[in-house]
């Protein structure tokens, strides 16, 4: 085993469920279940390749379920997208990671905290005001990992949103890059400071004939628009050596670490560097 892994944070085992959801029942339950405090988030750390630094992480939303156990965001955050039920949860996430970030920065670790928002919320105008009030008022280091496709329900808006976003000191991260539609027209448009290659690229990097030429050429074009790259998915230290001759800037995967509770995430930074 590799000093990284070796390294690595036990993760506690929760108990994962496997019924299939009723999303009528999800949609009802989850409004309570955001109050009651059923909802929690882990954090995975993104590296910086050249300088091995912790430069960021993303939060990560599940829901432990009172019956049905642990619940993953494929399974609830489509049902609260339809059920008009994701500002309400994206809003909780920001205030939980602010809280989080000040735990953190009383460790004395200064990192961007990404979160993930959906598109629709990019042409939510209440979910703007609150997010950029929320954030004005305690300078918290925030970043918003958006997709591409997030854009084209209503480009002309969502980017005017991202530039609101961005303007208040909000990284934007293009994610999932390569994995839905694509658009090039869109990427030159955005105000995104980051761009994170989907893990389908990179999970079978090293065994590929393809994914390394999609990957190179994905981190050239990012650098040629002054974005920097993040590799997701990175579960091998022969990706990781090949992902850093090509010039990508950070790395997350499982490698450098799942996605951990708060403690386990301060715990991991103590450890950081592993020797
Ligand atoms: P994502 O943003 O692409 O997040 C990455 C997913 O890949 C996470 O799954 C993470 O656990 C997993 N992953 C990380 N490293 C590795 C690796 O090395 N190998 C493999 N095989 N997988 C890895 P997760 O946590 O189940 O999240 C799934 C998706 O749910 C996320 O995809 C994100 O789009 C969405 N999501 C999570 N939290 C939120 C949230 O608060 N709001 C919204 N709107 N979406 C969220
Ligand atoms: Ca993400
Ligand atoms: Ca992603
Ligand atoms: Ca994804």
């Amino acid at each position: 085993e590799d000093a990284r892994s070796a390294h690595q944070p036990v993760v506690r085992d929760l108990s994962v469920c496997t019924p299939t959801f009723d999303r009528q029942t999800l949609t009802r339950e989850m409004p309570a279940a955001i109050l009651n405090g059923e909802m929690f988030l882990q954090y995975q750390p993104k590296v910086h390749v050249r300088e091995q630094q912790i430069s960021s992480a993303e939060a990560l939303v599940r829901w432990q379920h009172p019956k049905r156990g642990l619940i993953l965001p494929g399974d609830f955050i489509t049902v609260a997208e339809q059920a008009q039920q994701i500002a309400a949860l994206t809003l909780w996430t920001l205030d939980e990671v602010i809280r989080d970030q000040k735990i953190l920065a009383a460790d004395g670790h200064d990192l961007t905290i990404f979160i993930n928002i959906s598109g629709q919320l990019l042409s939510d105008k209440d979910f703007v005001e609150a997010t950029c009030a929320k954030i004005h008022n305690c300078g918290a280091k925030i970043g918003f990992e958006i997709t591409e496709t997030a854009v084209i329900r209503d480009p002309e808006c969502a980017i005017a949103n991202l530039q609101i976003f961005a303007d208040r000191g909000i990284v934007i991260a293009i994610d999932d890059y390569g994995a839905g539609l694509s658009s090039l027209a869109y990427l030159k448009q955005l105000p995104a400071r980051e761009l994170k290659i989907d893990k389908m690229f990179v999970l079978q990097l090293t065994s590929s004939n393809r994914d390394p030429l999609i990957v190179r050429s994905t981190i050239d074009l990012a650098h040629a628009l002054d974005m920097e790259v993040t590799a997701e998915g990175v579960e091998t230290q022969a990706a990781m050596a090949l992902l850093s001759v090509m010039g990508c800037d950070m790395v997350q995967g499982y490698l450098i670490s799942r996605p951990i509770s708060i403690d386990a995430f301060r715990r991991f930074l103590l450890r950081w560097p592993p020797k």
